[in-house]
């Protein structure tokens, strides 16, 4: 099952986030140490956002392929710095196309979106869920995968205006009710502000004065790792993390 990671702070290069850590996604992409729900390693494909320093908007790089085989990647995340990034590497659930657009992140605008995880009896079990969208929203997926389909509704809450915690408990809650048994990690952010909740796979936080990492698995030894329990939202600034029962909107919406 994907790995992915989210860090906010003092501008940082993309290496030094994901590629140099001892446990970085890199590492993860090969060596995952916490693969429940099958797979063995991350190689289709991954992608990287982030939010260079002062901008609003976040900037993307997909690919298909594993992260260790992109050369031209390692070189630009040498020189490109951000104080906002937001990555996943993918092992593709079977049956889902291997393509850059199915990798994560997926976004528009400032924000960032990415899915660890399966929706169980895809696509039958969700298809009445996936009928609130607009048909144009159905028509633009950026992959026919359920990942994809998962940003579509939390994308289409937040465009409604909803608090993204509220978008994405109430996003859980009704795919997890649609279809038992899914395994719905999912991780937003917009530049200031990381939002994940933990439902059926691992998450660890760890929140530094002026930083926060969240990660499906810690990415070194470094003390301070707090593990996010199952069926849990959190909601991460620098220097802060909350961590609220998944149970009802009211609980995550503050
Ligand atoms: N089911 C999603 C996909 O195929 C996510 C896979 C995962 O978490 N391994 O893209």
């Amino acid at each position: 099952m994907c790995r992915h990671l989210a860090y906010l702070g003092p501008p940082t290069t993309l290496s030094a986030v994901l590629l140099d850590a001892p446990h970085g996604l890199l590492h993860q992409s090969y060596a995952p140490s916490d693969m429940r729900g099958g797979g063995t390693v991350n190689a289709d494909g991954f992608g990287a956002g982030w939010h260079p320093d002062g901008a609003a908007d976040a900037v993307r790089y997909r690919s298909d392929k594993p992260i260790w085989s992109d050369a031209a990647f390692a070189a630009l995340a040498g020189v490109t710095s951000g104080t906002a990034v937001l990555a996943a590497v993918r092992s593709a659930t079977v049956g889902m196309p291997v393509t850059s657009t199915a990798a994560a992140p997926f976004g528009e605008g400032r924000w960032l979106f990415s899915h660890n995880g399966v929706v169980r009896g895809w696509p039958d079990s969700v298809a009445r869920l996936a009928a609130v969208l607009p048909v144009t929203d159905l028509l633009t997926l950026d992959a026919p995968t359920d990942s994809a389909l998962l940003w579509a509704l939390v994308r289409h809450r937040l465009r409604a205006g909803d608090d993204p915690a509220r978008a994405l408990t109430e996003t859980v809650l009704a795919v997890d009710a649609a279809a038992p048994g899914s395994r719905l990690n999912l991780l937003l952010g917009e530049g200031t502000r990381i939002w994940a909740t933990a439902w059926g796979h691992a998450l660890s936080v760890r929140t530094e004065p002026d930083a926060v990492l969240v990660a499906s698995e810690p990415v070194d030894p470094l003390p301070g790792w707090t593990p996010v329990p199952d069926r849990h939202l959190l909601v991460a600034h620098p220097g802060h993390c909350g961590i609220h029962a998944l149970t009802t909107s009211e609980s995550a919406n503050h």
